[in-house]
């Protein structure tokens, strides 16, 4: 034999796909050249042993295929993510202390920045503008919204944008503003919000790339191996291939680049042309659609409107041509992946993609991602279709409860809200259910996101009550939704996704067994190592 292996992992349970489940027949794997070249026992890993072979000892740990995020925006939720925290303020006296010792520690003039802030909190204040302004001493504020479809805003930065009244956009994007026209401070979906963060004071572009790639090894130290990137907004393609010349990237992305709403044909080209732009471990591969909002913001789309009166209609100028759009993608074999909250919007997406002829249809894989209230009525749709959906069963945790008080509940009322996140019911009709946490909008980590699928509660509180405790996932399923299901969403089913000999080496080793551990264990338990195309991209620190 001339060539050595590059890793040996041994002393593990290797976990390989068995029909619908898992089976471990084997305890130790050989890795060259980022491929997996030999799975077997102890004794066959001999033969591939050489001198700069690097031999990991999971001890007893459990060995899978690489985890998978099928849903997040890891460089634009970097760029986000700057300033202060305000995912855990409560009530307007906690915003206000956060926002004074955030704007103490500033310079003057300079921006004060924040995220993960829940609009509710200042439901009863009429220009949140004049609030911040006040709080910041005068200085430019910007905070997003903790679901990221908007943004509040002092006058200062409204200033700085010069935005002094409404604005129409083709998205539904909304300047809010009183009845004078004067406008309150909050912002409504992207394009009103980019309004402002193009013109925040950037940062350096080797500092950013740095702190990208630190990002992207926490992700990898929490168990990922890849990502499914549902924007290529901004620079990120270049910052993606910016990163590989520099050194191997720890992740491995999918990217797929938005077609915003109202797009012209001029626009679907340009997204069209971006299609198979690829570095080493990342490829653009389908196309983005918006059909609706969120429930919180009241800009999803819902058969009847929310117990608020909104909800009421699609992202897009008309729903046909949001439609059109998607035909002219599908006809190209360039896979659609729809975000679509409300029941009509998964309604029309669903309508959508039937009419295309089922020949074309099956040309590429097109995906529903959310899907947060369903009718029984389009459960079995997506099986009917062969159409993907893509969920994120922390959402359901994080941002409903049990007792319908949260904010979503109230805005659909107690029937909806109980159709809440069918995870369940959805993978009973024999479809490959996508699993994801839509990073930044909830934590990346892969051990929450199993958690909340399989107990429909947070890791570490036991004593709540689950949210919807008939949509838990089995073990099995769970771990499929983040690993072969992934896969086999972006057509790579014949190369990741599973354990097997000649499949690109991503891999993710458990401490504890992800199929039987108590289900707090699991969703905290450190991860013994990660491998990335054949790279170990984390080991655990003993
Ligand atoms: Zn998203």
């Amino acid at each position: 034999m001339t060539i050595t292996a590059d890793i040996i992992i041994h002393n593990s349970h290797i976990l390989r796909p068995d029909g619908l489940g898992w089976r471990e027949d084997v305890d130790a794997l050989a890795v060259a050249k980022g491929k997996i070249v030999a799975l077997g026992r102890d004794a066959d890993m001999m033969a591939w042993r050489g001198p700069a072979t690097e031999t990991i000892d999971l001890a007893g740990g459990f060995l899978t295929p690489g985890l998978v995020d099928g849903h997040a925006h890891p460089i634009q939720g970097h760029d986000l993510q700057i300033g202060v925290d305000l995912a855990e303020v409560r009530d307007v006296t906690q915003l206000r202390a956060a926002l004074a010792q955030e704007a103490a520690s500033l310079r003057p003039g300079d921006w004060l920045q924040g995220h993960g802030l829940d609009p509710a909190l200042l439901e009863g204040v009429g220009h949140p503008a004049d609030l911040l302004e006040v709080v910041s001493g005068g200085r430019p504020v910007f905070l997003m919204f903790f679901d990221y479809h908007g943004a509040m805003v002092s006058r200062a930065a409204l200033a700085k944008a010069g935005i002094a009244g409404p604005r129409s956009f083709a998205s539904g994007a909304q300047i809010l503003c009183d009845v004078d026209g004067l406008p309150t401070g909050t912002l409504l979906e992207t394009e009103a919000v980019e309004l402002i963060r193009s013109v925040l004071p950037r940062m350096d572009q080797a500092t950013r790339l740095a702190s990208m790639r630190r990002l992207f090894s926490s992700m990898a130290a929490a168990g990922l191996t890849g990502m499914h990137v549902m924007d290529a907004n901004g620079d990120s393609l270049d910052c993606l291939a910016a990163l590989e010349a520099q050194a191997p990237s720890p992740l491995r992305f999918h990217v797929l680049p938005w077609v915003n709403p109202g797009a012209t044909r001029d626009e679907l080209e340009a997204v069209l042309a971006l299609q198979g732009r690829a570095g080493r471990l990342w490829r653009v591969c389908g196309a983005k659609f918006f059909i609706d909002g969120t429930i919180d913001a009241g800009t999803a789309w819902l058969h009847e409107p929310d117990l608020h009166g909104g909800c009421t209609g699609p992202h897009w100028p008309s729903p046909e041509a949001y439609s059109k759009a998607v035909h002219f993608f599908g006809k190209r074999g360039v896979q659609t992946v729809t975000h679509a909250i409300g029941d009509k919007a998964v309604r029309h997406v669903l309508e959508t993609l039937a009419s295309l002829p089922q020949p074309i249809r099956a040309a590429a894989r097109h995906r529903v991602e959310h899907i947060e209230t369903l009718p029984d009525e389009d459960i079995g749709q997506f099986a009917a279709l062969d159409v993907l959906p893509s969920m994120q069963p922390s959402h359901a945790v994080r941002y409903a409860s049990a007792d319908q008080s949260d904010a979503w509940s109230q805005r659909l009322g107690p029937e909806r809200a109980a159709r809440g996140w069918r995870t369940a019911d959805i993978a009973a009709t024999g479809v490959r259910l996508v699993l994801g946490s839509d990073w930044p909008i909830a934590p990346y980590d892969p051990r929450e996101i199993l958690t909340c699928a399989v107990a429909r509660r947070l890791p570490g509180h036991a004593a709540s009550t689950a949210v919807g405790d008939a949509q838990v996932l089995s073990r099995a399923m769970a771990l499929a939704g983040l690993t072969r299901h992934a896969a086999y969403a972006v057509e790579e089913e014949t190369r990741l996704g599973a354990l097997t000999l000649g499949f690109d080496a991503d891999l993710t080793g458990f401490t504890v067994d992800p199929l039987r551990a108590d289900v707090d264990e699991l969703g905290m338990a450190p991860f013994g190592v990660t491998v990335c195309n054949g790279l170990v991209t984390h080991r655990r620190v003993n």
